[in-house]
């Protein structure tokens, strides 16, 4: 059950497959937090993949079959994670669920699969087989065995979510923590920047490579600590390659991206991990006042344009790259 803790008026719950704390700091009430948690669970029942009644299993059910009306949610999360598959040429794709489903990533019991099984889930994953109809709001996937997996964007849209509450119940003051999705909102009491730490990609929970430093803004990082398994040594993860049909193999342990929108830097902190730095670098070019930390495996970091006026390393154990996008 949710539980509140009411000297500070902050709400914590497992929602969306994760951990999400809202905490207001100035402005707002119960009914605020009551109302953001409402709407949080309202996103995970029409977009969880794992909900056998949910819009996205749904669709995914009737692969093949017939065209599905979805909720206006839903239908705008599909659009945008288009757009982003679009945008990438794939590498970021809605239809990777039948290689999502096949590795289990984080289910506690994973191997790796067969290479036959990896070769038709991968054959099933492409975007450009993702039918939507605007004026009947319905999506359909035209091979069977497709499904959509939004794993990738919901929460960042969640959190865009919560902020339009946050602005009618006049909040002035607040912290969005979805999973790690963090957006803070408004300003602090004391008119000073909000600081938002970067996990290290490899210590515990909580500790912190680096802080952004800024005003309203969303920090989302996509890494490979997040849900993961060894098998001989080798680490596979939960980001999945469409090309190869196995976790991104490109040296990146995680990618941060610093925006306003949290959709969008849901959606291209998972892109730009899958496109890797240069890649990366490049397409973020098209966003504006959007930046992106890249760290890799030998502790390298990597800013994009502009992204050392937000960021500072604080580890020891991490270094600027030498090649320098900024
Ligand atoms: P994130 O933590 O936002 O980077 O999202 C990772 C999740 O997105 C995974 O757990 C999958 O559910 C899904 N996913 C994995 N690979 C891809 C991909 N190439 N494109 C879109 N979604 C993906
Ligand atoms: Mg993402």
């Amino acid at each position: 059950p949710p539980s509140l803790h009411a000297e500070e008026l902050s709400m914590t719950d497992f929602v969306l497959g994760t951990v999400c704390t809202v905490r207001l700091m100035e402005g707002g009430s119960k009914a605020t937090l009551d109302e953001a948690f409402s709407r949080l669970r309202t996103i995970e029942d029409r977009m969880s993949a794992n909900r056998d009644d949910s819009d996205i299993s749904q669709v995914n059910v009737m692969a093949g079959k017939k065209p599905v009306k979805v909720s206006e949610d839903t239908f705008y999360v599909i659009s945008k994670a288009l757009e982003y598959a679009r945008l990438t040429n794939g590498a970021f794709d809605p239809s990777v669920g039948p290689l999502v489903k096949l590795w289990n990533i984080g289910s506690g019991d994973e191997k790796v699969p067969p290479t036959e099984k990896i070769m038709a889930a991968k054959a099933l994953v492409d975007w450009r087989q993702i039918v939507l109809d605007t004026t009947t709001r319905t999506v359909f996937l035209k091979k069977p065995g497709m499904a959509l997996d939004l794993g990738a964007i919901a929460k960042g849209y969640a959190a865009d979510e919560i902020e339009k509450i946050l602005l009618n119940h006049k909040v002035k003051s607040a912290v969005i923590d979805l999973g790690g999705n963090v957006f803070v909102f408004g300003s602090k009491k004391d008119k000073s920047s909000w600081r938002i730490g970067i996990q290290n990609p490899e210590s515990e929970r909580g500790e912190y490579l680096g802080i952004v430093s800024a005003g309203q803004m969303t920090v989302v990082t996509s890494g490979v600590y997040e849900r993961y398994f060894i098998e001989n040594g080798k680490r596979y993860h939960h980001i999945m390659s469409t090309q190869t049909g196995f976790p991104v193999d490109n040296d990146l342990i995680s990618v941060s991206i610093v925006s306003k929108s949290s959709i969008d830097a849901d959606a291209l902190s998972t892109a730009l991990f899958v496109l890797g730095i240069e890649k990366g670098m490049e397409f973020l070019k098209q966003f504006p006042d959007t930046y992106a930390i890249f760290i890799d495996k030998d502790h390298n970091v990597y800013l994009s344009p502009g992204a050392g006026k937000v960021f500072t390393l604080q580890d020891k154990s991490y270094r600027y790259a030498e090649k320098c996008y900024c």
